[in-house]
């Protein structure tokens, strides 16, 4: 794995990240792995796209279909097998599909997907395993629209939350039920630390990621190698 292109605060926020993943494993119904690759080129988008929302796709890397014993570790009590599509597996490269507000981000017209993707994707190219989208200044948590869009993903739905200011037209919102999975140390009113700052200027304070399943269930992420090996 190249090392040197993963900034050194995602590799220490991925340790501890898997930390809670494995220590909580027996609460999930499945399992999902992220390769630092796609995590680390996923963040530069998100960060590039400040203010705004992006909706990324993610298939499964078919090359690399078995766990690595270091990944079959976090997988409890819980586990589910044969609950979605990709599961256990490594996704592959993501597609950065759509940018705009929390409305039209989700509202992407499958003929102008198939056209964007159909050179890579083949003729079905608009169909992907997972789904991930981002909350700008909001928490890593489902809403009501996210429920419902997720009843035709395949595989699991991520949401990735990204804490930054300015806010512009996206004001810190963070009064909502849920199970949160911080990637950094989450911020608060009171205490914004920095951990960077984007190339629209914005700096960034924090990040959270979840998954979960169209039933409502949440399923773990295990942050890997490009060969499936947990960051640890
Ligand atoms: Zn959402």
């Amino acid at each position: 794995m190249m090392r040197e292109a993963i900034p050194d605060w995602l590799l220490t926020a991925a340790k501890r990240y898997n930390l809670t993943s494995l220590e909580n494993r027996d609460a999930y119904a499945g399992l999902m792995a992220i390769p630092m690759n796609s995590l680390s080129e996923i963040l530069d988008w998100t960060f590039r796209s400040l203010p705004d929302e992006i909706l990324v796709g993610l298939d499964v890397d078919t090359e690399k279909m078995d766990y690595s014993d270091g990944l079959a570790r976090y997988i409890g009590s819980s586990d589910e097998p044969g609950l979605f599509a990709g599961q256990g597996m490594l996704v592959g490269r993501p597609h950065l599909v759509n940018r705009g507000d929390s409305y039209e981000v989700h509202h992407v017209p499958e003929e102008w997907v198939d056209g964007l993707f159909s050179e890579d994707r083949g003729p079905r190219g608009g169909r992907f395993t997972h789904w991930l989208h981002t909350h700008p200044n909001a928490p890593a948590v489902p809403s009501g629209a996210d429920a419902e869009a997720a009843q035709f993903t395949e595989g699991v739905d991520l949401i990735l939350g990204v804490w930054f200011s300015p806010e512009g037209a996206a004001p810190w919102f963070d009064d909502v039920e849920g199970v949160r999975r911080p990637l950094t140390e989450l911020p608060d009113e009171e205490d914004r630390p920095v951990i960077g700052r984007a190339v629209t200027g914005h700096r960034i304070h924090g990040v959270e990621l979840i998954a979960f399943h169209r039933r409502g269930l949440a399923i773990n992420v295990v942050l890997t190698d490009s060969d499936g090996i947990p960051i640890e």
